[in-house]
């Protein structure tokens, strides 16, 4: 069965003739009335189906030539117009012969059941055709009336169609996205300014071609592929893609293509639309690597580190092998930075950081973990000897002299080495181990490596039961107070004890301050300590100071942690407990080392001075072990110099001994200060103390530290015995 389509509208008219021709009708068409009418004249369809305006000749005229026609007037003929102003339309169509008057868009399964309805009417009923409709002059008024109602709402359809595609174009002339339309072979068929701007092709440069020209290239053919599977499959695609620019330059670019599918639903159009992504992408870049890498030696940074750990951790499990662990902290970093300033420091920092690259392989890892303090991770080691071919490496490299700037630097490290799987096989605990290791090499002396092995273990954990002990040792009197007399030189009279403490623990009997001090600075506890030696030294200063001498004086020691700013107000809490005490400043001599007068902040400074307002004396401790620089010792007003045991145990033997210990004699006098030589054992040593003009000494000599009473004793018969 045929049916006639007219329609002037291309889209509409393929829809239509699809329609028909998927439900098994024939179709003619004509795209307006005079090509419908040749057409008519070959051949004559069982329906017409005609749109109305159309040009050359609209379908009122046509309709009306059928129904004037005798041999095309039986076929029902229906009008299928979207220009529907009002009802008047249909009647004028109706009483030209039509058999109905249809609105568009029509949903096509209804349109299909209105023509299967039209059909079986007209050969159930061959339509009896009314009279041809008598073309007087009402009848040609009301054509061009109704007609031209129909020009004006087609005109005011196609207006604001305009209007919409003008503001479309507006839209996509001021897009900051670039858009690019492609045909169905797709090839660029049109751009906008900003894609203009983004490639740096003009449209002439582009047009027709294959947006392949675009592309940087680095994407595989599997990954085109996926994108056109999704593309036809779903319609459209968005990702992240690599485009080149016209000047060859290759960018990040997120797009979206879209298909725009005719009516019949076979893609007419692709329509790419991207931006540029690259500063996105930077600044994305930016803070991965803020989050993972240490700003100043651009070296992984501590979470970073944990990570690569943890997978080379997995790896060597795979593989069977061991991994070793290298914790490397910076000897005397703190002196460097305090002394030398900050820029200095982080120099010396960066430095350092490729050093240790330098010394290690491409699948090895450094990182720094955070002040002076980096780790190394060796990989794939099928003998675990290599680590200490790397360890010492690594150790003389840092030896090298730092030129920084103006200064030349000298470091070395200490390093704690642990290995998997020998040592740990998790992380946690590797990391624990080598911490270990390291803090063992410092105490060890410095500049060294240290394994991490179960003693090192055991250590660790002996250390812990001992600061819980001596948490309850204070609470439990069983720390304990010794005096070791200093004697004056030339007369050997005792003017002054050094105040040293001991601890009886319960189980492991007497302990020695070396033992616990440390653990107690660590901890904190060196703050209740420090406290109770320093009034337990008053109390006996008092009495001593009463009964045998009034100058007599007690000698404090103090850790430079009791100096810190958290601990502000001990210095006031002592002075008035001596006021209470009834004791003068005078007989009271406190004992530093000089590393705090090297990194003295103010507070130290004001604590310094509150001691000597209330006339407390200070020693330097332990001199020339450290910096040993008169300078400092100059500008803080200081008392006494005690030179280190290591000076006195050489002067019998060592020839540079002497003679350092008889300078440090003679400029210390010259600044105003005594000076007192520590761990006098022999008389020999004595008597060259003595000739070279030292003021005090101290040591087993005269006699060990020994509990009070004792020291009592002593003093009683050394001040009968030298008047
Ligand atoms: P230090 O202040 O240098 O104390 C002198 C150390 O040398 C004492 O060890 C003393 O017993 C020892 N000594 C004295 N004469 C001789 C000698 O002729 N030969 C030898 N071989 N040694 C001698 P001690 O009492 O074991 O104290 C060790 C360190 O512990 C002290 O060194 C001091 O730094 C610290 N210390 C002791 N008591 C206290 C305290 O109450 N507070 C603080 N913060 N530290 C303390
Ligand atoms: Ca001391
Ligand atoms: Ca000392």
């Amino acid at each position: 069965m045929k049916i006639m389509v007219v329609e002037d509208t291309e889209d509409s008219r393929i829809l239509l003739e699809d329609v028909l021709r998927t439900n098994s009708y024939e179709v003619d068409s004509a795209t307006n009335g005079i090509e419908a009418l040749k057409k008519l004249k070959q051949s004559i369809p069982s329906l017409i189906i005609s749109d109305i305006l159309m040009p050359e000749m609209d379908g009122f005229e046509f309709c009306q030539q059928v129904k004037h026609d005798p041999q095309l007037r039986a076929i029902p003929f229906i009008f299928y117009s979207a220009t529907y102003t009002d009802n008047s339309d249909k009647e004028f169509a109706m009483s030209l012969g039509a058999s109905l008057f249809v609105i568009k868009p029509k949903d096509p399964i209804e349109f299909i059941e209105i023509i299967k309805g039209v059909l079986a009417e007209n050969t159930s009923h061959p339509s009896i055709q009314p009279d041809p409709v008598k073309m007087d002059d009402a009848f040609k008024e009301n054509y061009a009336r109704i007609l031209n109602k129909k020009l004006f709402s087609k005109i005011i359809t196609l207006e604001r169609q305009e209007e919409e595609l003008k503001l479309a174009s507006l839209v996509l002339d001021n897009s900051s996205e670039g858009m690019m339309v492609s045909d169905t072979k797709n090839n660029i068929i049109m751009i906008n300014p900003a894609f203009t701007e983004i490639t740096g092709y003009e449209f002439e440069e582009i047009r027709g071609k294959n947006p392949r020209v675009l592309s940087a290239g680095y994407h595989d053919l599997p990954f085109y592929q996926a994108m056109w599977h999704e593309l036809l499959s779903a319609g459209k695609w968005h990702g992240e893609i690599w485009g080149k620019r016209k000047n060859g330059e290759t960018y990040p670019k997120w797009l979206t293509i879209n298909t725009i599918c005719n009516k019949n639903g076979s893609i007419h159009r692709y329509v790419a639309l991207f931006s540029d992504i690259s500063d996105k992408k930077q600044s994305e870049e930016l803070i991965w690597r803020q989050a993972n890498f240490d700003s100043l030696t651009e070296l992984p940074n501590r979470d970073m580190f944990r990570n690569i750990l943890e997978r080379e951790i997995k790896k060597s499990k795979r593989d069977k092998l061991s991994l070793a662990l290298l914790l490397l902290d910076i000897d005397l970093f703190k002196e460097v930075n305090d002394t030398l300033g900050l820029d200095v420091g982080d120099a010396l920092l960066k430095e350092t950081a490729g050093r240790i690259g330098d010394c290690i392989r491409e699948i090895d890892t450094v990182a720094r973990m955070g002040g002076d303090e980096f780790s190394v991770i060796i990989t794939g080691l099928c003998d675990t000897s290599h680590v200490d071919n790397i360890a010492h490496k690594i150790a003389e490299s840092l030896s090298k002299p730092y030129q920084l700037g103006d200064e030349v630097v000298y470091v070395s490290a200490s390093t704690g080495i642990t290995l998997y799987p020998n040592d740990a096989e998790d992380m946690a605990t590797l990391m624990k181990n080598a911490d270990q290791a390291m803090y063992a090499a410092k105490q060890k002396g410095r500049n060294r490596f240290n394994y991490f092995t179960q003693s090192l273990q055991d250590a660790a954990q002996y250390r812990l039961r001992m600061t819980n002990d001596l948490r309850v040792a204070l609470e439990s009197n069983q720390l304990r107070i010794n005096f070791q007399p200093i004697v004056h030189c030339k007369s050997g009279r005792i003017y002054k004890a050094e105040a040293l403490i001991r601890w009886q623990h319960p189980l492991r009997g007497l302990i020695c301050p070396i033992q616990f001090i440390p653990l107690a600075e660590e901890t904190g506890l060196i703050n209740k300590i420090g406290d109770w030696i320093f009034k337990e030294s008053a109390r006996w200063a008092k009495k001593f100071s009463s009964q045998f001498d009034s100058d007599f004086q007690v000698s404090v020691n103090l850790s430079p942690i009791q100096f810190r700013t958290e601990n502000n107000i001990f210095v006031e809490e002592w002075l008035i407990f001596l006021q209470k005490l009834g004791l003068s400043g005078k007989n009271l001599v406190i004992e530093i080392t000089e590393g705090l007068l090297l990194n003295a902040e103010p507070e130290v400074i004001d604590k310094l001075l509150q001691f000597r307002d209330a006339g407390i004396e200070v020693a330097i401790d332990d001199f020339g072990t450290g910096y040993s620089s008169l300078s400092y010792i100059k500008k803080f007003e200081i008392d006494y110099l005690k030179i280190d045991r290591s000076f006195t145990s050489n002067l019998e033997t060592d020839k540079n001994d002497i003679a350092l210990s008889e300078a440090i004699i003679v400029m210390a006098h010259k600044l105003g200060l005594k000076v007192i030589a520590e761990g006098v054992e022999y008389v020999g040593q004595q008597n060259r103390l003595r000739d070279s003009g030292c003021d005090y000494a101290q040591g087993y000599l005269y006699s060990k530290p020994i509990p009070p009473e004792e020291f009592e004793k002593l003093l009683q018969h050394n001040l009968a015995n030298t008047g």
